[in-house]
């Protein structure tokens, strides 16, 4: 799958917004650890260089890898992504609009749309993953944006992402995506023509379990209003974050091959497992988002499911017996995590949401990390046998 697109984008992310300039001599970046600086402008609100607004040096290094990762214009460094998706969401609708969300979201995010959306007088409501069709059944007068995920979490369903750039455009909606699962290595929806892209930093972007950090990338002119929002609600990354998730995005297309490949491995594994019902993992030939995901991801990511047969075995066991995996909530880091969405990232879930999604109590989830494949299979393996009923 390496294409030279991929190739150039592994030589930005070593060497976009790095320190060009060479202060000092210093190859990297510098943390410019400070949130005041000498006012140089006149009399322009946006030349003030002020730590809230997301414009200090070691910002503005970060929005540089950012933009050229994603190829956007302008990009925002915020303090998580769920700072990322709400400043999406505030920044580009108003009171009285309507939003299209795609079904099977992250947990935080299907919560702020459900709860809280409706505080600010904006509609919504879900789209079909797998049936574009019915998305004009839903579709309004007032509708304004389509907010999608590259890969939903946990059941890695896959929507018809050019039919939403389409049907997007059509409709002349702000079509925004979390592409967080499948990470700029894998996928670049503004190329397919996406308006705005989302991520939690705090997964592969920074890649190390130690910053949480949202990133935003998209056309000048909607980074403006997104700014703009950010900005009054305070939620701008601090400059030590912006460095450390620079820092950690220098590795991140070596991390994201590996992991591609450590997750078929196990998806392969697994698929064969005679306790395992269903191995959700688009990469897997006979998965039904396999054609749909290899037309769009130059990989198909590091994180799968799986249905455990509960006649024969226990999850909760499984779960509670691996020794390389971490039982934690999160993903997209160097080291394996292994989770049961009902009871962990997806509790705040209604049950009758849960089932509708497809997260059943059996469902296991597993971030993959760097270790050995075979390490990982082997840990499994012994983990099933101490779940077996
Ligand atoms: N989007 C996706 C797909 C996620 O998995 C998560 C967190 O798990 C988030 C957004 C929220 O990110 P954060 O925890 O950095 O706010």
């Amino acid at each position: 799958m390496a294409s030279s697109r991929e190739q150039s984008l592994q030589t930005d992310i070593i060497h976009a917004g790095e320190n060009a300039k060479r202060e000092y001599g210093s190859i990297v970046t510098p943390i410019f650890q400070s949130s005041i600086f000498v006012n140089r402008n006149d009399g322009d609100y946006d030349g003030i260089r002020y730590i809230r607004l997301n414009n200090t040096p070691t910002h503005l290094a970060l929005h540089e890898k950012l933009v050229r990762l994603e190829q956007g214009e302008a990009a925002l460094a915020v303090a998580s992504g769920m700072a990322a998706i709400t400043s999406v969401m505030l920044g580009c609708l108003r009171s009285g609009d309507h939003v299209l969300v795609q079904e099977s979201l992250y947990g935080g995010t299907h919560a702020f749309v459900k709860e809280d959306l409706g505080d600010y007088g904006i509609a919504f409501d879900f789209i079909n993953i797998d049936d574009p069709g019915q998305w004009r059944e839903v579709l309004r007068p007032n509708t304004r944006m389509i907010y999608t995920e590259a890969v939903s979490n946990p059941i890695m369903r896959v929507i018809d992402h050019r039919a939403v750039v389409a049907f997007a455009r059509q409709y002349g909606l702000v079509s925004v995506i979390d592409a967080t699962l499948a990470s700029p290595v894998n996928f670049r929806p503004l190329h397919l023509g996406y308006d705005l892209v989302v991520h939690s930093a705090t997964k592969y972007l920074n890649g190390h379990s130690d910053v949480m950090a949202g990133a935003i990338v998209g056309s000048a002119e909607h980074i403006r209003h997104i700014r703009h929002k950010v900005n009054h609600l305070g939620c701008s990354l601090n400059p030590l974050d912006c460095f450390l998730l620079h820092r950690g995005m220098r590795t991140l297309a070596v991390r994201i091959r590996e992991q591609n490949a450590n997750a078929l491995r196990l998806a392969e594994y697994l698929s064969r497992h005679a306790g395992v019902r269903r191995v959700n993992y688009p990469g897997l030939s006979d998965n039904r988002y396999h054609a749909l995901a290899s037309s769009l991801f130059d990989g198909f990511g590091g994180v799968l499911s799986m249905d455990v047969d509960s006649e024969r075995y226990d999850a909760g066991r499984i779960v509670a017996a691996v020794n390389l995996y971490a039982d934690a909530v999160s993903l997209g880091s160097i080291e394996s995590l292994i989770t049961r969405p009902a009871f962990t990232s997806h509790s705040g879930m209604s049950v009758e949401d849960r089932r509708r999604a497809g997260i059943d109590d059996d469902l296991i989830r597993i971030s993959v990390g760097l270790e050995l494949a075979d390490d990982l299979i082997v840990d499994l393996d012994q983990a099933f046998a101490a779940g077996e009923r």
